[in-house]
């Protein structure tokens, strides 16, 4: 779990878990289904975490051992802030410390204090969000101060990784807080102590000096520190961390006036975050095969498998879909229409990403409920779908995208975002013109990069047949 081998340690717990079961000791049973749940959280499943964190807090409360219900609280408390439940987290969490301290355990009260500290920069956050000035301020003072006494506590007891978590994170409290000098200040702290303390960790810390260095205006450190930690992030092929990493880098360019770099980067971020989405149903699978001990767990993995085959955004079929749909297809004929939205960028700029999104599900339910028995329809990723329409001749095909292109063009968008348009530029081909399903792709393509050049919100087809859609 501290080292981050989020995988290794799941396996683990797992096995603990039914050892400790079998042995039916409630204290060791609490703690390690508390543990379970942190690592739970660290691979996003946070509901999983939470639950798991509830039965940890039962567990430990059926037995009497004041550390194991103090870390067990403490667990459930992170969950909570993690789920964005941040008032119900800091009781729990101001339980914990307590319970830690007059338990005399050391450590776990300087853990209870680091997370603590997590939440009330939590709250600083959605103050943030609210725009509300003073109570960010006010929650960032308190994130600092209680992490300060999580240092001091983590010090004295010699407990090295909370140490150097809780110097990271006081670190980027104070950077977010504008005092640039005492987030350098708990950096050179951390970065002096002994040892290592994992890739995630150092992420974080350079992370947050690229941030702290680009605050005070030293724009060259800021570069330095955020490409390490971006390569650093590569290299670990965690996409959340790439995700943070990316970003942090493109405004680093961007202080830089280096607009072209960042806006490379900005592409990259969107890449990651489509790819982040898609993962997270894979992981839910992944992580629920691990934990599949009975039947009823081993029918919700199989569940989950076959929800791989749809997109995690949109619950409408995916590109895996897709591709076994061409597969069951091969020897029949069938019209292929890739449609791509068109200036779809503008949309989240304007609207934003939530608002984005938004329009990708109504979009996809709109191509669904028009194709329904005519064909098959797929989000191909990001703003590009596909319709499959088997046994229909090429004229046939004409007329029913034309209908969807005609359908996207009228969705009423005036409950979520008043004023907006969709339109789709669409390239369509048919085996009558090419057999190979990926000749048929690539002049699908082409004729979707003739619809934009011709001016958007169009359907192209058959060289041949010079006759076009336009809106
Ligand atoms: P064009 O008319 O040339 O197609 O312009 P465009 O802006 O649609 O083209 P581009 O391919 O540059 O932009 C596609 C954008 O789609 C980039 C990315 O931000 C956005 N996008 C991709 N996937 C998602 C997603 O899952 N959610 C949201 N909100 N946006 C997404
Ligand atoms: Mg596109
Ligand atoms: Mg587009």
């Amino acid at each position: 779990m501290r080292l981050g081998d989020v995988e290794a340690g799941l396996e683990c717990a797992v096995a603990a878990r039914r050892l400790w079961s079998k042995l039916d000791d409630a204290a060791e049973l609490a703690r390690i289904k508390a543990i379970e749940a942190f690592l739970l959280l660290d691979i996003g499943l946070s509901d999983d975490a939470f639950d798991m964190a509830s039965l940890a807090v039962a567990a430990a409360e059926s037995g009497n051992d004041a550390s194991a219900l103090a870390f067990a609280l403490n667990a459930k408390g992170v969950t909570l802030a993690v789920c964005r439940q941040v008032s119900m987290a800091v009781p729990l969490l101001e339980r914990s410390t307590a319970l830690a301290a007059s338990a005399g355990n050391a450590g776990l009260h300087a853990f209870g204090l680091l997370n603590l500290g997590f939440c009330y920069a939590k709250r600083a956050e959605e103050a943030e969000a609210a725009q509300d000035t003073p109570a960010t301020t006010l929650w960032l003072d308190r994130a600092i101060r209680i992490t300060d006494e999580a240092i001091s506590a983590a010090e004295a007891c010699g407990d090295l990784w909370t140490l150097r978590v809780a110097l990271g994170n006081c670190a980027e409290y104070n950077a977010l807080n504008g005092d640039v000098g005492a987030a350098m200040q708990h950096l050179e702290r951390s970065a002096a102590l002994p040892g290592e303390g994992g890739a995630s960790l150092r992420i974080h810390y350079l992370y947050t000096l690229a941030t702290a260095r680009l605050r005070s205006g030293d724009l060259t450190g800021a570069l330095e520190a955020a490409q390490q930690s971006l390569a650093l992030a590569d290299e670990t092929g965690q996409v959340d961390h790439q995700l943070n990493a990316a970003a942090q880098l493109g405004r680093v360019h961007e202080a830089l006036g280096q607009f072209e770099l960042a806006l490379a980067l900005q592409k990259r971020f969107h890449a990651l975050y489509v790819r982040q989405s898609g993962e997270t149903t894979q992981r839910l699978a992944k992580a629920a095969e691990l934990r599949a001990e009975t039947s009823q767990l081993r029918a919700r993995a199989s569940a989950l498998a076959a929800e791989a085959l749809l997109d995690a955004l949109t619950g409408m079929p995916n590109r895996r879909s897709f591709e076994r749909m061409v597969e069951d297809l091969s020897g029949s004929d069938y019209a292929l229409a890739i449609f791509d939205l068109d200036h779809f960028k503008a949309v989240n700029d304007q609207y934003s990403h939530l608002v984005g999104d938004d329009v990708l599900r109504r979009v996809s339910r709109t191509l669904g409920a028009h194709v329904a028995d005519l064909g098959f329809a797929a989000r191909l990723g990001g703003e590009e779908f596909v319709v499959i329409l088997p046994r229909h001749d090429t004229q046939d095909a004409i007329a029913i995208v034309e209908d969807l292109r005609l359908a996207l063009h009228d969705i009423d968008w005036s409950d979520i975002a008043p004023g907006l348009r969709t339109t789709a530029s669409i390239g369509l081909c048919s085996t009558a013109e090419a057999r190979r399903h990926d000749e048929i792709m690539v002049r699908a393509d082409q004729r979707l990069y003739a619809a934009k050049h011709g001016g958007r919100n169009r359907t192209v087809w058959g060289e041949a047949d010079h006759r076009r859609h336009a809106g």
